[in-house]
C-alpha cells in the first residue's frame, strides 16, 4: 500500500508525521472520506466544498489547490489498485513547537492521503441483515459541523456499541432527540412511510451521504421530513437506517436491544440503498 504525506508518496508502512503535527498533538485537523466505485470518486466535488467549510471555520489554510488536491486523491487511489473502497484524507495545521494558539503564519498545513479496499460482499451481506445501534448521550461540542478529528466522544460511544454487540452509537441530546451516530447520520421512516432526519442546520454533520439520499428519496416520491425525531419515535418507527460514505444506507434492525419493526431491514432503506449505488456508479 502507497500512503501521500505532505508531498510523497511513501509505502504505507513508512508513512508517518512528525510528533510536533499539530494533529497528533491537539487534534488540530480536518478529513474527509469519500467513497471509491469502480475506481472513480463518489461525490468528489462536495466532498471538496466541506472540506474547504471545514477549513476555513478553522481558519486552517488550504494545503493546495482543488486541482492539485483532486490529483493526489486519484493517483493515490490509482498506485493502490482501489477499484472498490474509500479514500481519506487528513489536513492539520502543521508542525509548530507546541503552543495551543496557532502557529506563524506561513506555516505549511500537513496533508495526508491515504485509499483501502473495501469488501462490497461483505458490506452488502451486513446490509441484508441490517445492524444495530445503541443510544448515549451527546456530550460533544456544539461545532459537530465541522468535519475535525478531534473525535474522542465519538471514539467512545462506538467502542461502547461494539462492547454493546451493536455497528453505531446514536447521541442523543438534553430533549430526547437523536442528533446522529458516531460516523453516521440517523433516520427513521413512519408508519405511512414518511423519511424522518434530523436538519443539518444543529447538531450534526452534514453528511455527504445525506444530502444525496434526500434527493434521491424525493426523486422516488418519499416524502421526506427534516425534523429532530426522538428516540421514543425511533422505537416505534416502521424503519431505521444510517448513511456514511463508508456504509452509504444501512438499514437499522435494533435500538437498544429493541427490534425496528419486525427486526428486519425495510423496504424504504433497502429502495435507497439500491439507487445510492446506481448514483455511484454514474458519479
Ligand atoms: N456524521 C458523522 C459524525 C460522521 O463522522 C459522518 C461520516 O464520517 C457522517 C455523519 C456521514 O457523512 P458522509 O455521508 O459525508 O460520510
Amino acid at each position: 500500500r502507497i500512503a501521500y504525506v505532505n508531498g510523497r508518496y511513501l509505502p504505507h508502512r513508512d508513512a508517518t508525521v512528525h510528533v510536533e503535527d499539530r494533529g497528533y498533538q491537539f487534534a488540530d485537523g480536518v478529513y474527509e472520506v469519500c467513497e471509491v466505485w469502480a475506481g472513480h470518486l463518489v461525490d468528489e466535488a462536495r466532498h471538496l466544498d466541506r472540506l474547504d467549510r471545514s477549513l476555513s471555520e478553522l481558519r486552517i489554510p488550504t494545503p493546495m489547490t482543488r486541482k492539485a488536491l483532486s490529483a493526489v486523491l486519484h493517483e493515490v487511489v490509482r498506485r493502490n489498485g482501489v477499484k472498490d473502497g474509500l479514500v481519506y484524507l487528513q489536513v492539520t495545521r502543521g508542525v509548530a513547537r507546541r503552543d495551543h494558539a496557532f502557529p506563524a503564519p506561513g506555516t505549511m498545513p500537513g496533508l495526508v492521503v491515504t485509499a483501502r479496499r473495501s469488501d462490497r460482499g461483505g458490506q452488502e451481506a451486513l446490509a441484508a441483515r441490517g445492524v444495530s445501534v445503541i443510544t448515549v448521550p451527546e456530550n460533544r461540542w456544539p461545532r459537530v459541523d465541522i468535519k475535525s478529528t478531534s473525535l474522542l466522544p465519538n471514539v467512545l460511544a462506538k467502542q461502547q456499541a461494539k462492547e454493546a454487540g451493536a455497528r453505531e452509537a446514536w447521541f442523543v441530546d438534553q430533549d430526547g432527540f437523536v442528533t446522529e451516530g458516531a460516523s453516521t447520520n440517523a433516520w427513521i421512516v413512519t408508519a405511512d412511510r414518511r423519511i424522518v432526519t434530523r436538519p443539518a442546520e444543529s447538531g450534526i454533520l452534514r453528511g455527504i451521504t445525506r444530502t444525496v439520499v434526500l434527493e434521491e428519496a424525493a426523486a422516488l416520491g418519499y416524502t421526506v421530513e427534516e425534523r429532530p425525531f426522538t428516540v421514543d419515535e425511533a422505537h416505534g418507527a416502521a424503519e431505521a437506517f444510517i448513511t456514511a460514505a463508508t456504509t452509504v444506507v444501512m438499514p437499522v434492525v435494533r435500538i437498544d436491544d429493541r427490534p425496528v419493526a419486525n427486526g428486519a431491514p425495510g423496504t424504504v432503506a433497502t429502495a435507497l440503498r439500491l439507487k445510492f449505488h446506481a448514483f455511484s456508479a454514474l458519479s
